[in-house]
């Protein structure tokens, strides 16, 4: 009996030892998720535009920068699009800034909505906006620009009992290895694509400026 007693009392020892390293082992298990979904929410934190939930400034030049080499590695044109919405003071000064954030957040979807899967849109700074077009001719981009000027002309925010209407300037440019004189850094590409705009601006605004 004092035999079978303490064989009883082994198997309990180990079968409550198991138990327990099976709750450890779940425990570290269900920890370890929740820090791998962590951890993936902050790197998507880290890329994305809160107010628009477009791609921030630091992932748009992470990402040129990538695609400007992949253009001159394969010889493939690269086209950029910097807009700008007009007149966008206005919009904060007449209906409050409340409504300025509700009318670039359509300003972004708007644009979204026109890019094709492969284009790079982002939130730049303030109310300004950045397309990034892999293999994209100028003529192409030129004609995306034309087709965000007009669907953002076009489009109508709804802030509270506001219907507001904006308009965006562009400017566009490309960089086309083999054509263009010597490769341009992503800083020169922006430079280009944001005089082009400026230009636009000067010009009368809601415009698709080309960088010469
Ligand atoms: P232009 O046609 O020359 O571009 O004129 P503009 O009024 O659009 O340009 P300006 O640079 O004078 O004004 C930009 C305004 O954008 C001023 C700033 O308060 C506003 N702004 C910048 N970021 C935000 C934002 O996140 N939300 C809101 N509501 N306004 C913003
Ligand atoms: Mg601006
Ligand atoms: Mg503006």
């Amino acid at each position: 009996a004092l035999l079978q007693n303490k064989l009883l009392l082994g198997l309990l020892f180990t079968l409550t030892l198991a138990a327990f390293l099976g709750i450890i082992l779940q425990l570290v298990i269900a920890f370890r998720k929740k820090m791998v979904a962590t951890e993936g929410i902050i790197r998507e934190m880290a890329i994305t535009d809160e107010l628009t939930k477009l791609k921030n400034r630091r992932f748009l030049r992470t990402r040129l920068e990538e695609e400007l080499d992949r253009a001159s590695r394969y010889g493939h044109p690269l086209a950029c699009i910097f807009f700008d919405v007009d007149h966008f003071k206005q919009v904060n000064d007449t209906y409050g800034h409340e409504a300025g954030d509700m009318v670039l957040r359509t300003v972004g979807t708007t644009a979204q909505e026109q890019g094709r899967q492969t284009d790079i849109l982002g939130r730049y700074g303030g109310e300004e906006f950045l397309m990034i077009l892999p293999e994209t001719d100028l003529e192409q981009a030129v004609a995306m620009a034309e087709r965000l000027r007009q669907a953002i002309e076009n489009q109508t925010s709804v802030a509270g009992q506001h219907q507001i209407r904006v308009t965006a300037t562009f400017g566009v440019t490309c960089y086309s290895p083999g054509t263009t004189a010597a490769q341009p850094d992503l800083s020169d590409l922006i430079k280009q694509a944001d005089t082009a705009m400026l230009e636009a601006k000067k010009a009368g605004r809601n415009r698709v400026g080309i960088a010469k």
